[in-house]
């Protein structure tokens, strides 16, 4: 197994207790911050990582902290992004309900550094179990003196909140984040400004993802140099991936971000291979808002070079031949995998959660949701193909937040890839409303009947 700096002490019977956290070293990034570094020292070590946001968008977290306005005099606030609600992500979830201390040491840590009073996690309303194990936590450290006033006697004081959202994938969204977090609805702020220069009830503001702010104390305790180590290239560190689909092993795994596509999926250690040793027809490998790949551009790029498991290598050809590491929510597909009908579900879901703002997302999702749908049920004309391609390309770009983006990435790439398939749909009606097309004509096979025009 590789490298463990988030997951290390998983397995530690009893860790969720304060007791058994801090006998395995628990606040210790605190205790060396606080007596012994400047706040500026902190952020200067973040940056050394090379640690980038763990949430999706990969932006480096210590110069997302330096963003922080310092002049206005106004308090700062430290944020955690802990509505976490891609489907095929379920990471942070994980580090939380086994492992809370980890995240309220970052939180303290990271708030040092940012030179913040008052944070917050803001946790999804699904989430409402974990949501009461980070409440004790949170009990717990303020009870072991790590929270509030004064703290190791140094003058510094925190408080820090967990609040509950109400349900909105929208919420992830840091603007419509801090929204909610003001009691309002959650509706994504048009930028400029940042939250580094106001946010939180106008205030200057960073928001962070769960695994991002959970790997500080680590970098703390060991120094960014170290941290920086770990990875390849521009990818540092480690990843948790939530791993899910037809695979042997499903689950949370962190892994040294530079492990090759093949060894994760394949290895006994990691995926253990294709659940019932079927093929492999496609990969989502950062949750459902980036493009799918065909089984042919998964372990190699379209260069034949092999395909690792970082920032750079997914995203290698582009949208043409690659995706994105995202938010590390890996779905795998077999070969009885209906693309299409997964295709309208993902678009289901982001009509569902478009918040209403923007005309190309609001109408654009709920077209795409339509079209697939009766396309997926047999339905579907010819000219359908097109009119989604269209609709994707007209959302693209042209809405106040990335959920407009994020609907219509996994459309375009399905279009892309697989459009046999959709093909398939139009021309053999009778099957696809018998529900046995996949199971009775492999993917391999449609592609075949689709070139020889047979359908
Ligand atoms: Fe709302 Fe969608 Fe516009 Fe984002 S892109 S602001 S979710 S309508």
């Amino acid at each position: 197994m590789g490298m463990k700096i988030l997951l290390e002490h998983a397995n530690v019977p009893g860790i969720k207790t304060y007791e058994v956290y801090r006998q395995n070293g628990g606040y210790r990034s605190v205790e060396k911050a606080i007596k012994s570094m400047t706040p500026d020292e902190v952020v200067e070590q973040v940056k050394a990582s090379g640690l980038r946001g763990r949430g999706g968008a990969g932006f480096p977290t210590g110069l997302k902290w330096s963003f922080i306005d310092k002049k206005s005099g106004k308090p700062r606030h430290l944020v955690c992004n802990a509505d976490e609600s891609e489907p095929g992500t379920f990471k942070d979830r994980y580090l939380m309900e086994y492992i809370p201390h980890l995240l309220i040491e970052g939180m303290i840590t990271s708030s040092y550094a940012l030179g913040c009073n008052l944070s917050y996690i803001y946790i999804r309303g699904e989430y409402m179990w974990v949501f009461r194990i980070l409440e004790k936590a949170i009990k717990e450290a303020y009870a072991a003196g790590w929270l509030g006033k004064n703290i190791l006697g140094s003058g510094y004081d925190l408080d820090l909140h967990v609040h509950c959202g109400a349900g909105a994938y929208i919420c992830g969204e840091e603007t419509a984040l801090i929204e909610s977090l003001e009691g309002k609805r959650g509706n994504p702020r048009i930028k400029p400004p940042f939250p580094a220069v106001s946010g939180l009830w106008s205030n200057p503001t960073v928001v962070n993802n769960v695994e991002s702010i959970s790997a500080v104390p680590w970098i703390v305790n060991n120094t960014g140099e170290e941290y920086a180590k770990i990875g390849i290239g521009r990818s540092t560190g480690t990843k948790l991936i939530s791993a899910s689909g037809h695979i042997k092993n499903p689950g949370v795994y962190e892994i040294e971000l530079g492990l090759s596509v093949d060894e994760f999926m394949n290895s006994d250690q990691y995926l253990g291979g294709m659940m019932d040793d079927r093929p492999l027809k496609a990969l989502v490998p950062g949750g459902s808002s980036v493009p799918i790949l065909p089984a042919n551009l998964i372990f190699k790029n379209a260069e034949g070079g092999d395909r690792l498991m970082s920032y750079e290598s997914l995203s290698e050809g582009g949208f043409q031949s690659g995706s994105m590491l995202g938010s590390g929510g890996f779905i795998v597909y077999n070969d009885t995998t209906c693309i299409v009908r997964n295709t309208w579900n993902f678009s289901r879901f982001y009509h569902h959660e478009s918040c209403g703002q923007c005309s190309p997302c609001r109408e654009g999702t709920g077209w795409m949701e339509k079209v697939l749908h009766r396309i997926e049920t047999g339905y579907g004309r010819e000219e359908d193909i097109e009119l989604l391609w269209d609709i994707q390309r007209k959302i693209e770009g042209n809405t106040i937040c990335p959920l407009g983006d994020a609907a219509a990435w996994p459309v375009a790439a399905a279009i892309r890839h697989f459009r046999e398939e959709f093909e398939y749909h139009v021309r053999f009606p009778e099957k696809i409303k018998n529900r046995d097309h996949f199971v009775a004509e492999p993917f391999e096979k449609v592609r075949h009947l689709v070139a020889k025009q047979e359908i």
